[in-house]
């Protein structure tokens, strides 16, 4: 009796550590599958959508903000302000959804955002955010998310 608890005590464990960990995984055919030409480009391309004509660039409704990739919950419409930089901004992330890298494409030195869950390209993230909280800015391509309302 004392085993089995022991064995289903482990069990429970090792379901969390994996979930925990879980990252989703697919081919290029696979995302071209289920993303558009644009949300392929920016995700799995690392492209950058032109300023100001992103959907979400002037949105301020309340949510939350998914990975158009794998619907992982990103940012929240709270963290969300006016950068006036032609793509939504926000500044700060939701706890652990997110990864940061160091980026050196076209001999310019950034910090690149991509979503933990499914390695997918956001955007960036720069240090001339709001000095009154954290100071950064999370420049996010409208075409890496997905809004959800809440209320
Ligand atoms: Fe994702």
């Amino acid at each position: 009796m004392y085993f089995k608890k022991l064995v289903f005590t482990f069990l429970l464990f090792a379901s969390f550590l994996l979930n925990a960990q879980q990252k989703v995984v697919k081919t290029q055919e696979g995302w071209k599958k289920i993303l558009t030409p644009n949300q392929y480009y920016i995700l799995r391309e690392k492209g950058t959508e032109r300023a100001t004509t992103g959907r979400y660039d002037q949105h301020f409704k309340k949510g939350i903000y998914q990975c158009a990739g794998c619907k992982t919950v990103l940012f929240s419409s709270i963290d969300k302000y006016d950068a006036h930089c032609g793509w939504p901004s926000f500044d700060r992330s939701l706890k652990g959804s997110i990864e940061e890298r160091e980026d050196n494409r076209y001999g310019w030195k950034r910090t690149e955002v991509i979503c933990s869950t499914c390695e997918g390209h956001l955007g960036h993230v720069f240090n001339d955010g709001p000095k009154n909280t954290t100071g950064k800015r999370y420049c996010i391509n409208s075409a890496a998310l997905e809004f959800e309302k809440k209320e």
